[in-house]
C-alpha cells in the first residue's frame, strides 16, 4: 500500500452469444474475454500492463432503455470459441452451458 499505482479504465468492446464479455484497454492493450459467474472465467488475449490496476467501465454504453449489445470483435469471439472447445465445451446457441 502507499504505492502509487497507475490505473487504466477498461472499454467493454462486446458481448458474445454466451453472454461473455470482451473488454479491452485503450492503455497498455489489455485485451480479454470474461464469462461472469456463477461460471467464472476469463481468457486473457493480450497480457498489457499487469501492474496496473484495471476497472471496468460502461460509460460508452448508452442504456437508454435500448438494449445495446455491441458485437465483439471477430478475434475475441474465434478465441473464446476454441477457449471452449479446448475446456470440453461446446460451443451452444441457446446460451445453455450445461
Ligand atoms: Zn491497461
Amino acid at each position: 500500500m502507499g504505492v502509487p499505482v497507475e490505473q487504466h479504465v477498461m472499454e467493454h468492446r462486446g458481448t458474445l452469444p454466451s453472454g461473455a464479455q470482451e473488454w479491452k484497454c485503450p492503455t497498455c492493450g489489455r485485451h480479454f474475454i470474461v464469462n461472469w459467474p456463477p461460471r467464472y472465467q476469463q481468457l486473457v488475449l493480450e497480457e498489457g500492463d499487469a501492474n496496473a490496476a484495471h476497472v471496468g467501465s460502461r460509460g460508452d454504453v448508452r442504456l437508454d432503455g435500448v438494449d445495446v449489445a455491441p458485437a465483439p470483435s471477430p478475434q475475441a469471439e474465434d478465441a473464446w470459441r476454441s477457449w471452449l472447445a479446448e475446456n470440453g465445451m461446446t460451443w451452444d446457441d441457446d446460451g445453455q452451458v450445461a
